[in-house]
């Protein structure tokens, strides 16, 4: 088998169509998690991937900034959630891998569920300075998606850090997005899946 040396991310082509223009604004939390909820039903509409959507904004200005959805499959990348995409564009969009560096404005990612024991890693090497949550763990675990081993304390470990939690956000649309998927008979997928 040959040696493969790189790998790549791209987010979905209809994706630029919606998202926002660099400038756009989103004042309230409501409102930014409308735009990661609007990512994530799309992802499922458009069969690019799974019913997770994310952003990240300006917390301060509400300044849209970068955006991502679930690409695991479609990329063949288990590491492919929405919050490292968003995330990772956001760091190409600024050329640093330091979103909390000198001159930064307060970077606030904004995901349509609560992250994963591995987006919650990477949220903390991120910089990213604020979190909002809209579906919760039990109702991603509800339709057959695994959360990893989070320590129930993770928000509390992150606010030691200063990064600033918030949940429930729309949580009620967030987990309509969920049942979508499920309904459709979207792939559930699981490192641990067949053990
Ligand atoms: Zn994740």
């Amino acid at each position: 088998m040959r040696l493969v040396q790189s790998f790549s991310l791209s987010l979905p082509e209809w994706l630029g169509s919606v998202a926002p223009k660099a400038e756009e604004a989103f004042r309230s939390t409501d409102e930014r998690m409308r735009l990661a909820i609007q990512f994530a039903r799309l992802n499922v509409q458009n069969r690019t991937g799974g019913p997770f959507g994310a952003a990240v904004f300006n917390e301060e200005t509400g300044t849209f900034l970068s955006a991502g959805v679930n690409l695991v499959i479609r990329s063949e990348l288990s590491i492919a959630h929405a919050e490292i995409v968003a995330i990772s564009l956001a760091q190409r969009a600024l050329e640093t891998y330091e979103l909390a560096g000198p001159g930064l404005p307060r970077l606030q990612l904004v995901s349509s569920a609560e992250p994963c024991v591995m987006c919650f890693g990477a949220v903390t090497w991120s910089g990213i300075r604020s979190l909002v949550c809209g579906a919760r763990d039990e109702d991603v675990r509800a339709i057959g998606f695994d959360e990893g081993a989070k320590t129930p304390d993770w928000t509390d470990a992150l606010a030691s850090r200063g990064i600033s939690v918030y949940r429930d956000v729309c949580r009620s649309e967030a987990v309509g997005v969920l049942q979508a998927y499920q309904s459709a008979g979207g792939p559930i997928y699981n490192g641990t899946r067949g053990s």
